[in-house]
This record gives C-alpha cells, sequence and structure tokens, in this order.
C-alpha cells in the first residue's frame, strides 16, 4: 500500500533538495537569533513554490491545493517551519478570487515573480478574539481615499511583507441586518503605511514567529484598493480559510512526521538497562499511535484538498483536517519530547524548537474549540452556540 506520506514523489524529491540546503541547524540558529530565514523564503520564492497556488497566466504554477500542501508538508517534516512564508500562499487566493483585473494584473505577477510579497492578513483585534464580526476597526470613505482608525493584534510577518490584507468595519455593527456584513476587505501597502497612521509593535512570543500589534491613526488607503465589493469583506475572508486550514493541517502532518522519523531512530539507538529504549512496549505503543494519528489526518487533508480542487464544498473536511493533524502533530511532539528524556530539553536536538512550533497550530490560525463548534453546529445541525 502506498503510504499517504509517499505521494507526488517529484515534488517532495524538488522541495527536500531544495530544504536539504537549509538544515535543522540553520532554522535552530535562526531561532536562536529570533531572526527571519529570509534565505530560505526567497530560495523558496525563487525555485517558484510559494507561487504553485497563482495561475499560470499570472506567473505561478498554476497547481491545485493538493499539491501546495505537499509543498508546506514537505518543509516542515524536513526541520524547518513553514509558517515563515505560508501566508504568501493563502492570503493571495483572496485577492485571486476577489480582486478586479486591475488588481490581479497589478498585484499577482510581481508576488508571483517575488518582486512583492503578500504575507500577512490583518483579522484579530485584542477586544474581540474569535468573534470576529465585532471588530473595532472602521474605515470610514472620504472622497477617494479610507480613513482607517483602530487597532489589530497578532499579526504575522508584517515586518517582512509589502502587502497586507486588512478587514475593516465600513458600515457600524448597529447599522448592519446581519452582522457579517457591513465589513470590507483592503489591500495596504505596507511600505506607505508603516510610519503614515499605521505602526507597528512586535510581540515578543514562544515560537520565533513574527507577529505584531497594529495602531491605525487616520491611516489612508486610497479606493482602488478596496478589494471586491464594500460590506463583503467578511464573506470574502471566509471564503480563504479552507485553503488555510487545509495548509496549515499539511504544516503539522510535517510536523508529526518529523517527530515520529525522530524519536523512532532515537529510541532504537539509546540503550537504557542493556536494551534500546525502543523494544519497550511502553515506548512504542505512544510512538506508533502518533504515527496512526497523522496517517489519518494526512488522507482527511488529501479529502479536503481533492474536494476544494474540484469546486466542491469542503468547509467541513477542511476543519476536520486541521483538527486531526494539529492533534497528531501534537501527540507526536509530546512522545518525541519524552522518548528523548532530558535531550528533549538540549536546543541542539531541535525537539523543542519543533514541539514549541508544533503547539501553536491547536490556538492559531483558529483554535480546537471553535473547530468543534464548527462540525457541531454546521456538520452535526446541533443547536447554535454563539
Ligand atoms: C503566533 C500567532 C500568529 C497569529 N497570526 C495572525 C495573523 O497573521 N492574522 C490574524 O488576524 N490573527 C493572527 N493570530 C490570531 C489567532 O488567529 C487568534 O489568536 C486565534 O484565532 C484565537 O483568538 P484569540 O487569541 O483572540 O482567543 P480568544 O477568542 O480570546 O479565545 C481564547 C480561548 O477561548 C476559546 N473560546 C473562545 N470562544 C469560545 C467558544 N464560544 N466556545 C468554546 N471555546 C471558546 C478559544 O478556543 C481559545 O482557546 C495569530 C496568533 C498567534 C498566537
Amino acid at each position: 500500500m502506498l503510504k499517504a506520506s509517499e505521494s507526488f514523489r517529484d515534488i517532495r524529491d524538488a522541495v527536500r533538495d531544495l530544504c536539504a540546503q537549509y538544515p535543522a541547524a540553520y532554522f535552530r540558529e535562526i531561532d536562536r537569533e529570533r531572526s527571519y530565514p529570509e534565505a530560505f523564503v526567497d530560495a523558496l520564492t525563487r525555485a517558484g513554490w510559494l507561487a504553485a497556488l497563482i495561475p499560470q497566466e499570472y506567473g505561478g504554477s498554476g497547481l491545485g491545493l493538493t499539491e501546495a500542501s505537499v509543498i508546506l508538508e514537505e518543509i516542515n517534516r524536513c526541520g524547518g517551519n513553514s509558517g515563515a512564508c505560508h501566508g504568501q500562499m493563502y492570503n493571495m487566493g483572496t485577492l485571486l478570487r476577489h480582486g478586479s483585473d486591475a488588481q490581479k494584473q497589478a498585484y499577482l505577477p510581481r508576488i508571483a515573480s517575488g518582486e512583492l510579497r503578500l504575507q500577512s492578513m490583518a483579522v484579530t483585534e485584542p477586544s474581540t478574539g474569535t468573534d470576529t464580526t465585532r471588530i473595532k476597526t472602521v474605515a470610514v470613505k472620504q472622497g477617494d481615499r479610507y480613513v482607517v482608525n483602530g487597532q489589530k493584534v497578532w499579526i504575522s510577518r508584517v515586518q517582512h511583507s509589502d502587502l497586507m490584507i486588512l478587514l475593516a468595519r465600513t458600515t457600524p455593527l448597529a447599522e448592519v441586518s446581519r452582522k457579517s456584513e457591513g465589513m470590507s476587505i483592503f489591500i495596504v501597502d505596507l511600505r506607505q503605511a508603516i510610519g503614515q497612521g499605521m505602526t507597528v509593535q512586535p510581540i515578543p512570543n514562544m515560537v520565533n514567529h513574527e507577529t505584531n500589534e497594529l495602531f491605525f491613526d487616520n491611516l489612508e488607503i486610497p479606493v482602488e484598493n478596496l478589494i471586491g465589493e464594500e460590506g463583503k469583506g467578511f464573506r470574502y475572508i471566509l471564503d480563504g480559510l479552507n485553503a488555510e486550514r487545509a495548509l496549515i493541517a499539511a504544516e503539522c502532518i510535517g510536523d508529526g512526521y518529523w517527530f515520529i522519523d525522530k524519536v523512532s531512530s532515537y529510541v532504537k539507538e539509546r540503550v537504557v538497562f542493556d536494551r534500546p529504549i525502543g523494544q519497550n512496549q511502553g515506548v512504542q505503543f505512544p510512538i506508533a499511535e502518533a504515527y496512526i494519528e497523522v496517517e489519518a489526518a494526512s488522507l482527511m487533508r488529501y479529502e479536503a484538498c481533492r474536494l476544494f480542487d474540484a469546486h466542491q464544498p469542503c468547509g467541513a473536511q477542511a476543519n476536520m483536517a486541521k483538527y486531526l493533524a494539529a492533534k497528531a502533530s501534537w501527540e507526536a511532539a509530546n512522545a518525541c519530547l519524552q522518548f528523548h528524556g532530558g535531550f528533549g530539553f538540549a536546543c541542539d536536538y531541535d525537539v523543542e524548537r519543533k514541539f514549541r512550533e508544533t503547539r501553536l497550530y491547536q490556538v492559531a490560525p483558529i483554535s480546537t474549540n471553535l473547530i468543534l463548534s464548527y462540525v457541531a453546529e454546521h456538520v452535526l445541525g446541533l443547536p447554535r452556540s454563539f
């Protein structure tokens, strides 16, 4: 039987070759310095991998979500962290699906070539959290500009992006018939915005994931930077979430395989009580269990991607893939750390770094509870809870 991890051999081999130039030691050093893997992201962009989902007419490779997921899976499986650049893959989809022809012509070829980076999307706010429809950042139309005031939190990769998609309220909540209406999305040119109405405050955090607080004080955005129709921004953001869920699932799957490979090698070599620790079933079973769960998550990821690529509804599968994969990679991380004993805590083994990195995915970009809530309400038809 072909293992889920062995399909798409050409893509896997090519991404692995590239990643071999940026081994675990490279990412360890980047993590230690809390810096950005600039050389790695450049190499990925030059090789065309980050433009996988951009159609060929705009200079991308026009691949499907399935292939894109395999690319991110392999990066994480090789010991790297796609979190530094995954936004480039899925943020672009919002522009592709809802942008005007002029916007697509202006941005997509330059994103595909690497001249521009669209790494950031600003949705979350400090006082509203997951309850996105209550966001307080407003964009008020004044002539040929929108004037933006408000605040965002946890907005990633702003210092390593040229463009950002911003969600803001354009009609007050009290004036819309449905709370999901009255929000709009904009392309913000960060090179012009930072220091001229927009301030960026980095948030030191547990992982080397560059993320920030943003403050908007009369930031002016030209009206031509509105994406799609005014008031429909929340729906446009939701449209992009299935792709994001499936891609994040793939990263977790890559992490899961990394942990399982790492711990499997270690427990075969480490001898305690005159035998390899991997001979003990108490050691074998958690590793086997994690492997089973990663494989199952991988199959759900392929199903979500297959439906997405066939333009079929895939919300349930994309959410379930993200849930299963984040849980499986966390189980694998725990087993890997546990059976490395004290060495699991040593930075040189990379286990503690990957352990921190994969933990994020139970919280962001969507928390596990919110996926359970989605499945309960939208798949099982249980009463709406919020
Ligand atoms: C490193 C990092 C990078 C990020 N990057 C970005 C980014 O680039 N752009 C962006 O817009 N956002 C980003 N985020 C934000 C991320 O999407 C949110 O942190 C996440 O969605 C959770 O929102 P919150 O932190 O406000 O938690 P809250 O909404 O305050 O929730 C806290 C906890 O309560 C639980 N909870 C809340 N409501 C319910 C409920 N009704 N039922 C059950 N449980 C509930 C949640 O599951 C969660 O565990 C990032 C976050 C991190 C940590």
